[in-house]
């Protein structure tokens, strides 16, 4: 049987807006055909909110709201123009009904709580548009807090006030938390504060690549212990220091590393298609089958089917409301 794959992350709602493509025109890691083709119970489309010289770097002069809001309204757009193929998901239900009619179910999700710009309601907002998970921070300092650091005593600063109160809102609303990005302050707050699971979306194994971005073993300790997941990064220079492209073998070698700190229950995918400059082993969705072939002989099928997609259902099903 065809495995079946649910992907924390993807760039390709900011890359196909930036490019004026569609999901059935794309030209990148992901596409309608290689989502459908390769197997996609879920897919998570991030709308990345570029600040600072990242939005210089992009020409986005929008400020960060508006932004978000323009993404939301082409992630609208693209998650109900395929209707025979893939449909928007509100709600852990609507993920079965998908499955249930054979088709891909889209996610949307935040990366960079500073479209919040420290502004509580506009959550509620976010939530009826159909988001569903929240990259607390991206790689700078936020109304929520701060992002992770090469320098320790950064890299330790943790949420700010309007963050625990955030905090609060999403669980209430039924929004995953994500740490990928964030300081390990941060975590260990998300760790103390969280009532329900949280999840790394797109993040390594530390000490295997010594990266600010990878998580600890503590950390993957803790992650586990709250019930929550890491998905697995496919980015070279998050697998291996200084690796400019991405073997199968390194991404599995981070599976076993989070596995035996965190749980078999702990592994996930949040493969930051489109959002990855390396060369990759598997070349683009297409070849996750063939990843999947990998996990299997090495963690034996039942490990392969929780590492894929059952891991993250049960956390979507902890979580959403
Ligand atoms: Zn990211």
């Amino acid at each position: 049987m065809k495995q079946m794959f649910v992907d924390f992350h993807c760039d390709t709602l900011l890359t196909t807006y930036l490019e004026n493509k569609s999901l059935k025109n794309a030209t990148g890691h992901i596409d309608l055909k290689k989502l459908v083709d390769g197997g996609a119970l879920l897919q998570c489309f991030a709308a990345f909110i570029p600040m600072h010289e990242t939005a210089a770097q992009y020409s986005i002069q929008d400020v960060p709201w508006d932004f978000f809001r323009k993404l939301a309204a082409r992630y609208g757009q693209e998650a109900n123009a395929y209707p025979d193929r893939l449909a928007p998901v509100k709600s852990f239900a609507d993920i079965e009904k998908n499955r249930a009619k054979g088709l891909v179910s889209a996610m949307l999700t935040v990366e960079d709580g500073a479209c919040l710009d420290g502004d509580l309601s506009r959550l509620k907002t976010m939530f009826d548009l159909g988001v569903r998970l929240i990259t607390l921070t991206w790689n700078y300092e936020n109304c929520l807090g701060f992002p992770n650091s090469p320098d320790p005593a950064l890299h330790a600063r943790g949420l700010k006030d309007f963050g625990l109160e955030t905090l609060a809102e999403m669980d209430r609303l039924g929004i995953l938390v994500d740490v990928s990005h964030l300081s390990e302050g941060g975590f260990w707050d998300v760790v103390r504060e969280n009532k329900k699971p949280f999840v790394a979306s797109h993040s390594c194994a530390r000490a295997l690549c010594d990266h600010s971005r990878n998580l600890t073993d503590e950390q993957l300790r803790a992650l586990g212990d709250k019930g929550g997941v890491c998905g697995v990064n496919f980015y070279s220079r998050f697998l291996r220091a200084g690796a400019e492209h991405t073997a199968n073998e390194d991404i599995l070698r981070h599976m076993a590393h989070i596995a035996d700190r965190a749980g078999m229950e702990a592994v996930a995918l949040g493969s930051d298609f489109d959002g990855i400059d390396c060369t990759l082993e598997m070349e683009n969705y297409s070849g996750l089958a063939q990843l999947a072939e990998l996990i299997a002989d090495r963690f034996g099928s039942a490990n392969a089917e929780k590492i894929c997609y059952q891991n993250a259902l049960r956390v979507l099903a902890d979580v959403m409301n």
